[in-house]
Parts: C-alpha cells; sequence; structure tokens
C-alpha cells in the first residue's frame, strides 16, 4: 500500500530519492519468513519505513544529498540501517536531504527540492525534508533523520509530525555519512509520540563501533510514551525564545500548550537562558569547522564522481576539479568557513571562542534543569517558508535553527511535537531535557500532542 502511495503522490511531493519495490518486497518477505521460523520480533516487525540517505545501505546507493556521492553503492550498512532490518522493519527507499545535511529546507539537495505535502510551493524543512514529507505525505509511516542543529525538530514541526534529538551518543553514527561529528544525532519521525519512541526504542543504544556511543541503558520511552502525564513536573518557558521575529501564530499555539500543561497540572515557570542567543554564532563555526575536517576524505580517489581524470592531470587537480563539481555552493561555503576558523593565527579567536561559548550553553541548561525537569519552547519562529524565500540569504536560512541549536551543542534530548496550525500550516512545540532524560520528552510531548 505504501509503495503505491509512493508511486501516485511522489512525483508532486518529490521526498525519495531511490525507491525499488523489488527490494522492499524483497525484505518484506523475509520478515514473514522470519516469523513462520518462530523468530520473536518485536512490535516494529513488519512495518514499512522511509531512510534519510545519509545512512549507508549495503542493497540501495547512498548520496547524503550529493553530487559527489552519486552512484556510490556502500560496502556496508550503517549500525542504524542494520537494527531497523533486525527489528523487522521494512526500508521503503531513500529520503531526500540538503548535501551532507547542511541546510534548513532541502533546497541544498544535488537532486531537486522535496515539497512540503501541506502546500507544495513551500519548502518541508531540513536537512532530513525527504523524511518528514514521506511521513507526512502518508507515504510512510516512519522515517529515520539526523539532527545536527535542528535536522529533525525542525522538518517535524513545518510538517506536522513528531521528530525526535536522542540524547547525543544515544544512537550511533556508524555509517552515518559525517557532518559535524560532536553534533551529529540520528533520530526518528513518527506521526505521533509512540511511534516515534517504539523507533527511538528500536536504533538507539550502545554500539562499540562509534567511539562516542554513550555505553548505557535506552531511556524508558515507550514506557513514557504509554504514561504521556505531566501532573506535578516542573516545566521551564524559555524566556530568550519568544517576541519579534515569532509568528503570532507560532506565538499563539505555544501559548495554548502552555495552558495545556497547567490544565493537565504541571506547575510552569519562566526561565531565563541567556547564553542561548549566542547558540547560533557558535554553532556556524563549530559545524563549519568539523564538517571542513570531515570533507577531506571527498578526494576523488575513494568514493564516487571523478573529473579530469585524463592522464595528463596530477592528482590534487584531480581532487580540485572534482571537488569544484561535486561540492554545490552552501557545502563549499561551509568548507570556506571551517578552513579559515581553523586556521592557525585565528582558531583561538573563532574556534576556541565558540567551544567556550558551547560551554557557557551547557551551563544554562544545567542550571536551568536544576529548577526545572523540561525546557519547552516554540519549534521553529516560524511556519514553513515559500520555496526560494530563503534560497539567496544563508542568514535568514539559519535562523530557522534558533530554538534547536541549543540542545544539539549541549548534547540533550529533545523532541517536536505537533501543536495546531497557524495560517493554515503546521506549529511544533519543543520539549528539551538533559542529556540522557530522553524518557521526560515522550512523556511531555505525547501529553500535548495534537
Ligand atoms: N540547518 C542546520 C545547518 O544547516 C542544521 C542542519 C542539521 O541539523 N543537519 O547546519
Amino acid at each position: 500500500a505504501h509503495l503505491d502511495r509512493i508511486a501516485a503522490v511522489d512525483e508532486r511531493v518529490r521526498a525519495f530519492l531511490h525507491v525499488d519495490r523489488e527490494t522492499t518486497l524483497a525484505q518484506a518477505r523475509a520478515v514473514d519468513e522470519r516469523r513462520a521460523a518462530g523468530e520473536e520480533l518485536g512490535p516494529l516487525a513488519g512495518v514499512p519505513i522511509a531512510h534519510k540517505d545519509v545512512f549507508t545501505t549495503r542493497d540501495m546507493p547512498t548520496t547524503a544529498g550529493s553530487k559527489i556521492l552519486e552512484g556510490w553503492r556502500p560496502p556496508y550498512d550503517a549500525t542504524v540501517t542494520a537494527r531497523l532490518r533486525a527489528a523487522g522493519l521494512v526500508i521503503l527507499g531513500k529520503t531526500n536531504m540538503d548535501e551532507f545535511a547542511m541546510g534548513s529546507s532541502t533546497e541544498n539537495s544535488a537532486y531537486g527540492v522535496t515539497r512540503n505535502p501541506w502546500d507544495l510551493d513551500r519548502i518541508p524543512g531540513g536537512s532530513s525534508g525527504g523524511s518528514s514529507a514521506a511521513v507526512a505525505a502518508y507515504e510512510a509511516p516512519l522515517s529515520t533523520g539526523t539532527d545536527t542543529g535542528g535536522s529533525i525538530r525542525q522538518p517535524a514541526a513545518v510538517t506536522g509530525i513528531v521528530g525526535a534529538k536522542p540524547t547525543y551518543g544515544g544512537s550511533s553514527r556508524y555509517g552515518v555519512i559525517a557532518f559535524a561529528s560532536s553534533l551529529d544525532t540520528p533520530g526518528p519521525f513518527a506521526r505521533n509520540v509512540l511511534d516515534a519512541a517504539l523507533l527511538h526504542e528500536a536504533f538507539s543504544g550502545h554500539d562499540v563501533m562509534d567511539s562516542t556511543s554513550v555505553d548505557r541503558p535506552v531511556p524508558p520511552v515507550v514506557e513514557a510514551a504509554r504514561r504521556a502525564d505531566v501532573g506535578g513536573l516542573r516545566v521551564g518557558v524559555v524566556k530568550e525564545f519568544a517576541g519579534d521575529g515569532y509568528q503570532p501564530g507560532v506565538t499563539a499555539r505555544f501559548d495554548e500548550t502552555v495552558e495545556l500543561l497547567e490544565s493537565l497540572g504541571a506547575k510552569v515557570v519562566e526561565v531565563s537562558c541567556p547564553n542561548f542567543a549566542y547558540a547560533l554564532p557558535a554553532y556556524y563555526l563549530i559545524a563549519p569547522s568539523e564538517c571542513s575536517s570531515n570533507l577531506a576524505r571527498f578526494d576523488a580517489m575513494r568514493y564516487g564522481l571523478r573529473v579530469g581524470d585524463d592522464g595528463t592531470r596530477s592528482a590534487e587537480e584531480v581532487m580540485a576539479l572534482t571537488r569544484a563539481e561535486g561540492f554545490g555552493p552552501e557545502v563549499k561555503r561551509r568548507i570556506m568557513l571551517g578552513t579559515y576558523a581553523l586556521s592557525s593565527g585565528y582558531y583561538d579567536a573563532y574556534y576556541g571562542k565558540a567551544q567556550q561559548v558551547r560551554t557557557l550553553i551547557k551551563r544554562d541548561f544545567e542550571a536551568a534543569f536544576e529548577q526545572v525537569d523540561v525546557l519547552i519552547s516554540p519549534t521553529t519562529p516560524t511556519t514553513a517558508f515559500p520555496i526560494g524565500e530563503r534560497a539567496d540569504d544563508p542568514m535568514s536560512m539559519y535562523l530557522a535553527d534558533l530554538c534547536t541549536i541549543p540542545s544539539n551543542l549541549a548534547g540533550n534530548a529533545a523532541v517536536s511535537v505537533p501543536c495546531g496550525l497557524a495560517d493554515g500550516m503546521p506549529v511544533g512545540v519543543q520539549i528539551m531535557a538533559p542529556a540522557l532524560g530522553d524518557d521526560r520528552v515522550y512523556r511531555v510531548g505525547a501529553a500535548v500532542e495534537r
């Protein structure tokens, strides 16, 4: 049914980069056989899922939205991919994304723009915009994403679905094409909080293949989503995430969510996190710095595209030609920013300073979590903007992640759940908890989702 739905609507939505009916049906039959052989399968066995094209897959191409990886067939599965298969999930295909997950609109993909199913002239968010659109368009009940600065929560918010950023290290980065290694976090998309929790549980947990993986039990997210009560819980409203620049309808839905929490017995207080104002500039030094280092591996020798290798040019010339043609403008902008910020003489002024700000943001969170159990804010300042509106203005594009970035810098857990519409488009509310407090964000999310 989902393959038929994809065939019927994806020409307009363009969520998928790769769909292979035969591979999908073979996976589904294999799950039936495992069940017939008496294997105990989990609650998601046989459920179809759309998989972000940033995760390596043995049986499908993996491009990370970049021309430089066109045609690449990974020789191995990402840990998340392997765990989806082990749980009996059936992978429908790979979803579109901003190139190397750099963006907030999916307009930076080398393979075309994905559309928001609520209004095809608007963006589905990004970088995991193919995954959010696929779930919102009923092409898949579940999908995967990665959240480095908001790339799960922001697309979830603007397409009216649930998206969670687990605690950093709570889900494995092994086989995730790297963007910014100290921030990248795989997480789930679903149409309700309980489904997201089931998927979270299916692929999270310790992985020896990722040295930053947390060796602790997965927080009880499914139990928390089922519990869905907030009685006696202390909820902090982040004072700094309001005011000018927030669409009035977004503020209205957020205020209603606060009232709902109070009516359900939560104690709501205002909390100040003064250093969150510096999260965006710190992120746009740290993430490009890490990306400039990670993307050095695309050297025209090891993977994918190779340009100008006609026997007359040096390896260095071939590398330069390949990177010039294989990377898009946003990726080049980030590599240049990052290389500059890391260069000797500037390192302390830029990268070093940004790391200090990162520590201040962590401390803001620590101080806040002494007073409250969770923090809440709008997920994004505005609803989905029209395709093209911010494409030539990187600074306005970067603002889409104003509220989501602090949790990435601190490595904390956070979720975005739908809280109604503004001017006909979905609005999301963000719930944030300390690292390994993932169960709290699911518990509160399940209580307020609507
Ligand atoms: N939009 C942010 C960026 O462009 C975050 C992206 C992400 O989380 N992958 O860096």
